[in-house]
């Protein structure tokens, strides 16, 4: 039973309880139902999602650093979580964090919150909207101390949909694949311009994935300035890009 997931996390430093897989497999059950009425994942075989959506999703816990007292509950925002990646792994093993889900289609939206009444899921909310548009909200705005995102878009957009999420001292992790340098080179000038600056990048070990998946983590140095992010649309088809 997710004897992979349970092998993986524990490589992390994470031991789960079965109550904890109990709710992997509820998750799973809900993500082919969800997928017979919707496309909600192009993931479908029970053992990619258990390998390609759950442990894939727990692997940026790698570049998340946490508190370490016992009764914090870190707030982590996800944007463009989609049927629930990383945000609702990332609950199942984290049960105090206090995680925020960002989503523009309402479909996976509706689908995201059925699961976590389903589930009985405590301290988990999704936000549906787009990020350009919430990210202007002041109850949003730079009210995040960790903000993580996969599978939206290339990073000199996707730091334009999170980094202004981040409050200033706070960290953004992009969870990405394959090599990065180009793609980081070319987010420069965006990272500077949002009020960022890079950190560190994290190779996700080949013990846990053997295709090059990596953690871009990246530090909101100061506030982003009120005209980021534009307006919908603009980030991902114009790109800060320089020059
Ligand atoms: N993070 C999930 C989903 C990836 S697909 C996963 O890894 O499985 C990208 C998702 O981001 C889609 O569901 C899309 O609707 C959402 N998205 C893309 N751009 C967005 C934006 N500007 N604001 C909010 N959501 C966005």
């Amino acid at each position: 039973m997710m004897q992979h997931l349970a092998e993986g996390a524990a490589l992390m430093g994470y031991a789960l309880s079965s109550a904890q897989l109990q709710q992997f497999e509820e998750f799973r059950t809900e993500l082919q139902r969800g997928n017979e009425s919707m496309n909600l994942t192009s993931i479908k075989q029970p053992a990619d999602v258990e390998k390609l959506h759950f442990l894939d999703s727990l692997t940026v816990l790698l570049a998340l650093d946490l508190p370490q007292n016992e009764d914090n509950s870190p707030l982590i925002l996800d944007v463009g979580s989609g049927a629930g990646f990383p945000g609702i792994p990332l609950k199942i093993v984290l049960p105090k964090a206090r995680i925020r889900m960002l989503e523009a289609t309402g479909k996976k939206v509706s689908f995201m919150r059925q699961v976590i009444t389903t589930m009985g899921l405590p301290n988990i909310e999704v936000l549906q909207g787009r990020a350009e548009e919430l990210a202007h909200t002041p109850t949003l705005r730079e009210s995040f101390p960790f903000v993580v995102s996969r599978a939206v878009a290339p990073l000199a957009t996707l730091v334009e949909l999170c980094l202004p999420f981040c409050s200033v001292g706070g960290t953004f992790i992009a969870m990405k694949k394959g090599d990065m340098d180009a793609e980081l080179k070319a987010a420069a000038h965006a990272i500077r311009v949002l009020g960022g600056e890079p950190l560190s990048r994290m190779a996700v070990p080949s013990k846990l994935f053997e295709d090059n998946r990596i953690l871009v983590t990246i530090e909101k140095r100061i506030a982003t300035p009120r005209s980021y992010p534009r307006r919908p649309g603009v980030p991902s088809h114009n790109p800060l890009l320089k020059g």
